[in-house]
């Protein structure tokens, strides 16, 4: 008997385990794990992943696999194995985690077809039931009782091929060929028979005597310039017959990539590459942080470290943040490796994104660069792996799974024995703590390449414009430093923050911001109850009058949106031509790079725009970069709100001056004193790094301690505060006396599409059993989460604390 362990696709605490099925004789030699199988779950048929195969079950009368959906697994052992870790560590379900891991395409079932990769060559059987068609249904295939088995046998010979019908029209992507329906002594043959008249059919039969390989119906037309009526009358002969081929959807199609070579690395590229090459021809697992500011040559260190990969025979993955992959990120790679480069983001449709999956999964390509979800590239035989801005959020998934790619990519290095390569100019904390203490190899690279230098950064004190009569949103020095750029024909970029979801108070006159006493967190003003609520503790206090620090009576609180800074700025600079990039202007797909391309060819004199241009763009033209207001993300409610503050400046600054020109930044800030922003106007990582470590330390946060977020949902607010302090109190129950539980509290986002949100946070050192606390209290409120819309989502080393 043979016996396959499933995890089914029924995602409930209840079915978080594997499930005995039965494997019927005739597909004994078919199911493979890591493949999925279609199985009777109740009353329904659903998709399982096979994990394991034994030869027997505890339990007696197994219900059989009804159809294997696949070929060849989908899911290495490897993948298999990180996958229940995964899953594990985030506490989600298995059927979860396997789905994240695969494209879209494969998470539903769809149509399959199978077509005919060679002319001739195919079995008997099979030529019978294809009866000259190209193309046939997988579903008629089964129905006409086709031998699995030979079916397996060809597909792995490369004779056929099985296609997934993803239904939307874009796509779809076949060409149409035409080719010989006979062999060529017949063709010769009916080349008599074909009237003299028809001389146009004459020729194109002629055509296919001297080659009878498939011509696309395109090219055919133009190079014997015949029509379309004449091509249908031979293939109603029986002639000629039509082909659709399935052609590789490639979003990159269009730009023709120009082969670079390896550039003689300078001195500080030496060094840093030196240990990462030693570590890949020594099969060494070892976790580099490389610490290069903007522009020091960081992507050339990682090209030349694949290169080494690949003349091993072995494989690479680059991750790469999703607004980071940029047409001008990706060419880099394909310059220099071409076609072995697979492309995966989430701006590809479904059809492109399961293309490139595909070329990886049949090894056809080298090399992934992706964005988050690329780290469960199927490859086999891996190299290096590396995460280019590393402190980069969107690492992280914000739904379960709450995996986040770089402790995924630690474990595959250590599997694979390879390197693996953490890239920023301006590290997470954690993990500069971690090169630190010795647990990452640091490589530093402080130096700009070409002896470039940083562009100098402007702080403008916006307390000061006010005092001098000025209310708009602009500084004199910016708006001086814009029209000067457009006088001489330069380029400026104008950047505002994400316009935030709460607002924090701020004094106008002296640039106090209203902080929780106990978690150093700027208070968020609650419109409704016209309160001040801290949204890590419980603290709460009515909306203040006048500022604590200097009784001024011009407390604001924040919030604008980048439409709005283009009417002011039309006002001020009417001669003025801008492009806006936010999430209104880039909704349609490829509108990001249109907008982009105006710029780079100097549409427009201003870029203005939030997070979405503060990363990766590479404007000769650009000599000005200026911030708005910096205070909006140094007063979000979040613990890391000084660290995104230096990340984000250094990002912004980077975009100056990276050529020829010099650039220059400008700031502006009614907190000008603080020391995230006077640290990143000179650069300094370092000093940055030693002060944010004390606050955290004073505070309790990471990297000294770990975090939890346990976030409750539901429509009715009594209810879930009702929960949230059964949870917290659970929590203090169970979890060691060094845990500290700070809840229940209101979510910064309290309610949502009609639902109340609250949350309760731990922070700790060690708490070896939390995990297995959380499942218990979600296995206790079961019935609540299946059956009375309660959610309880928990989110280990969150990011996002919304
Ligand atoms: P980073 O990734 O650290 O921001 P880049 O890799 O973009 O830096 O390098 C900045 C610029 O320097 C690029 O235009 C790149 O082509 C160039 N560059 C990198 N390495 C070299 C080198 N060894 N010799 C000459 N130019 C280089
Ligand atoms: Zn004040
Ligand atoms: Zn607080």
């Amino acid at each position: 008997m043979r016996v396959a362990k499933v995890i089914v696709d029924v995602p409930t605490n209840q079915t978080n385990h594997t499930f005995d099925y039965l494997i019927p004789e005739e597909m004994e030699n078919l199911v493979q794990k890591g493949m999925r199988v279609s199985l009777p779950f109740g009353p329904r048929k659903v998709m399982g992943f096979v994990l394991d195969l034994v030869d027997h079950s505890d339990f007696d009368k197994l219900k059989p696999i009804e159809e294997v959906m696949d070929l060849t697994p989908v899911l290495t052992e490897e993948l298999l194995h990180l996958g229940k870790w995964i899953s594990e560590q985030t506490v989600s379900f298995y059927i979860q985690t396997f789905q994240a891991m695969l494209p879209q395409i494969l998470k539903a079932k769809y149509k399959k077809e199978i077509e005919s990769l060679t002319e001739y060559e195919l079995p008997n059987e099979l030529q019978k039931l294809f009866a000259g068609r190209a193309v046939i249904d997988y579903d008629e295939y089964i129905e006409r009782n086709g031998d699995y088995n030979l079916l397996l046998k060809e597909v792995r010979n490369g004779h056929v091929q099985i296609n997934y019908i993803v239904k939307s029209k874009e796509t779809k992507k076949t060409k149409l060929f035409i080719a010989p329906n006979n062999e060529t002594y017949l063709l010769e043959e009916a080349l008599e028979d074909i009237s003299n008249r028809a001389k146009k059919q004459k020729q194109i039969i002629d055509y296919f005597i001297q080659s009878p390989d498939p011509i696309e119906q395109k090219e055919l037309l133009t190079d014997l310039k015949t029509t379309t009526a004449t091509i249908n009358q031979l293939v109603e002969k029986k002639l000629l017959k039509k082909i659709e081929k399935k052609v590789y959807r490639d979003p990159f199609q269009d730009n023709e990539f120009e082969r670079t070579q390896p550039l003689p690395l300078n001195k500080q590229q030496q060094q840093a590459i030196e240990p990462i090459w030693q570590s890949i021809e020594e099969n060494s697992n070892e976790v580099f942080l490389l610490h290069g500011v903007t522009g020091s040559g960081k992507t050339e260190v990682y090209l030349q470290a694949i290169e080494k990969v690949l003349n091993q025979g072995k494989e690479a993955i680059v991750l790469v943040p999703e607004i980071a992959l940029t047409p001008q990120m990706v060419q880099r790679f394909k310059g220099r490796f071409g076609s072995e480069v697979a492309v995966l983001h989430s701006a590809l449709s479904p059809g492109e994104k399961f293309d490139e999956w595909t070329k990886i999964h049949k090894k056809e390509v080298k090399v992934v660069v992706g964005a988050r979800s690329a780290i469960f590239a199927p490859f086999e035989n891996i190299g290096i792996i590396i995460i280019d801005e590393e402190h980069e959020t969107s690492y992280k998934q914000d739904e379960q799974p709450r995996y986040h790619a770089r402790e995924v990519a630690k474990k595959r290095g250590a599997y694979h024995n390879c390197p693996v390569i953490l890239g920023s100019a301006t590290p997470m904390l954690e993990s500069y703590a971690r090169a630190q203490k010795g647990v990452y190899h640091l490589l530093d690279m402080p130096e700009r390449m070409n002896e470039a230098t940083m562009p100098p950064v402007d702080i403008v004190d916006m307390r000061d414009e006010l005092y001098a009569g000025n209310r708009t949103m602009f500084s004199r020095k910016l708006l001086d430093a814009i029209k000067e750029r457009i006088d001489q024909n330069q380029q400026v970029v104008l950047f505002l923050n994400r316009r935030g979801y709460s607002t924090f108070v701020m004094c106008r006159e002296c640039g106090d911001v209203m902080k929780c006493p106990n978690c150093d967190i700027a208070l968020t003003f609650h419109k409704s109850s016209h309160q001040l609520k801290c949204h890590y503790c419980d603290y709460q206090i009515p909306m203040v009058k006048e500022c604590d620090a200097c009784g001024s009576k011009t407390i604001r609180y924040f919030g604008t949106g980048t439409q709005k800074v283009e009417e002011a700025l039309k006002e001020h600079i009417p001669e003025a031509s801008l492009i806006r990039m936010d999430v209104d202007t880039t909704r349609r797909k490829g509108s990001h790079k249109k907008l982009l391309d105006q710029f780079g060819n100097g549409k427009a004199n201003i870029l203005l725009g939030t997070q979405m241009i503060a990363k990766g763009l590479d404007f000769e033209n650009v000599t000005l970069v200026g911030v708005l207001a910096v205070d909006a993300m140094l007063h979000l409610p979040d613990f890391r709100s000084a660290e995104k503050t230096f990340q984000l400046m250094t990002q912004v600054s980077g975009r100056a001056g990276r050529h020829r020109l010099p650039g220059e930044v400008i700031i502006q800030t009614y907190t000008p004193e603080h020391y995230s922003v006077q640290l990143a106007s000179r650069y300094d990582y370092q000093r940055f790094f030693l002060q944010e470590m004390e606050t955290r330390k004073s505070f309790h946060y990471p990297p000294y301690y770990y975090l939890t977020l346990i976030t409750v949902s539901h429509p009715n607010q009594w209810k879930v505060q009702e929960v949230t302090k059964t949870i917290c109190k659970l929590l203090f129950k169970y979890l060691s006396d060094q845990a500290t539980i700070l809840g229940p509290t209101p979510s910064p986002m309290v309610r949502i599409n009609n639902r109340y949100r609250y949350q309760c946070m731990v922070k700790y050192k060690d708490e070896p059993n939390q995990r297995e606390i959380i499942r218990k209290i979600q296995t206790h409120y079961y019935d609540d989460i299946q059956r009375h819309d309660l959610t309880i989502q928990v989110d280990f080393e969150p990011y996002s604390l919304m």
